[in-house]
């Protein structure tokens, strides 16, 4: 496996199977926005459980290109031996089950109990990081703390940065991505990823706060304006940015770091379709310590959107319901203009809002609408300047 390359665009080309083991509900953090609703039972998963996963996924999914293994939370590191053991067990596995496919992990973390064997580890196996940062640290304190109120963001962003230091020994560092939620009250979009950059870091993902209705979380049309003008302000400032060298290939990694979709798109080519949203269902499960699988982790907080459970397997009847919603079925998306870009939509989100988690809703319609129009104009001149610089 050549560890060094940005796997991002290749992963999401797919074809990939992406296995989520929720490997605790408990967690060190006490984050207001967290969509987590169990975290007080800090139910973990045993080794039985996530060795039992691996084998059914491996067996049934064996001829897919890539197998992405992730460990989430909670955090993820409370259990940091069962995810020991599993990815020793999962390798050896691979080798008797996969064929020609490539076997990756990611790791969810809000970074806390990152320690130097826990990153020598991480590390060997080539896994991908997902850390959960917000922003500098007036904007990551005011929602992430400890359970008396502290802010975590210095042990955090040190923690980080020594990863990502041993990371970059061999180039890996692209591995790493800064998932940061923003809320309506604080946008701060270009200011976060500007930091982001300061500190070294070359992969980001923004992700707004998820919540229904009248709550502080809840983005109204207004808010969304803001979002926009915060958006188009990070584009102007990304192209600036990443013009600085004017190679072809710095210019796309630097910007994949700051436009994530583009890792869905391949610059200088014709715009690709890339769908569905995100495989809920079809190529993307969760198993939770109670070993039911889920078609989606946040969906499973509320015990929706269970498929089968890993004795039994996944329900064919449920995994064809799942695969009969995409855009192309369901009534709502059918005549969308953008429905291969937008996929239909996070089915969480619409769950949030109605009873039925594959009708579209109307705020996020609305959002990626005006989100794929800036992406659009954004792909178009990028590609133009592409063609000017070869
Ligand atoms: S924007 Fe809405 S209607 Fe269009 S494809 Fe996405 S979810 Fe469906
Ligand atoms: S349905 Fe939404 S929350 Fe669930 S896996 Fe897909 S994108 Fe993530």
């Amino acid at each position: 496996m050549n560890k060094n390359r940005n796997i991002f665009p290749k992963l999401y080309q797919g074809p990939t199977i992406w296995l989520l083991l929720k490997v605790t509900d408990g967690c060190n953090l006490k984050c207001k926005y967290c969509y987590c609703k169990q975290k007080g039972s800090c139910k973990k998963m045993s080794f039985s459980t996530a060795k039992k996963s691996v084998d059914y996924f491996l067996n049934k999914f064996k001829n897919f290109k890539y197998f992405c293994i992730s460990f989430s939370g909670g955090e993820s590191l409370l259990n940091f031996d069962v995810i020991r053991k599993t990815v020793f067990y999962a390798q050896k596995k691979a080798k008797r089950t996969l064929f020609g496919g490539e076997l990756l992990f990611q790791l969810y973390t809000n970074g806390v109990l990152l320690s130097p064997a826990i990153n020598k580890f991480l590390f060997r196996n080539g896994f991908l990081i997902r850390i959960s940062i917000d922003g500098p640290d007036y904007i990551h304190n005011a929602y992430r703390k400890f359970a008396n109120g502290e802010g975590s963001y210095n042990i955090v962003m040190a923690n980080a940065i020594a990863l990502l230091k041993l990371y970059k020994t061999k180039n890996m560092e692209r591995r790493i991505t800064i998932n940061s939620v923003f809320s309506p009250r604080l946008l701060n979009i270009q200011e976060r990823i500007a930091h982001f950059v300061k500190c070294g870091f070359k992969s980001y993902i923004m992700a707004p706060t998820s919540s229904a209705p009248n709550t502080e979380f809840f983005f109204s049309v207004k808010d969304m304006d803001r979002f926009f003008n915060e958006y188009s302000k990070l584009i102007r400032w990304g192209i600036q940015q990443a013009s600085m060298g004017w190679q072809k290939k710095s210019l796309r990694d630097k910007l994949y770091g700051f436009f994530p979709f583009l890792w869905k798109m391949p610059l200088g080519a014709p715009l690709k379709l890339y769908y569905p949203f995100c495989g809920a269902g079809v190529t993307s499960f969760a198993v939770l310590p109670n070993r039911n699988i889920y078609s989606c982790h946040v969906l499973a907080e509320e015990n929706r959107g269970k498929v089968g459970n890993i004795i039994n397997g996944i329900d064919n009847k449920m995994q064809m319901l799942y695969k009969h919603n995409d855009v192309d079925s369901r009534k709502e998306c059918q005549k969308c203009s953008i429905r291969y870009s937008c996929g239909g939509g996070c089915l969480a989100e619409n769950g949030e809002i109605y009873d039925n988690f594959f009708k579209p809703s109307k705020i996020w319609c609305d959002y990626i609408k005006r989100h794929s129009a800036l992406d659009s104009k954004l792909y178009a001149k990028l590609s133009k300047k592409l063609i000017e610089i070869n």
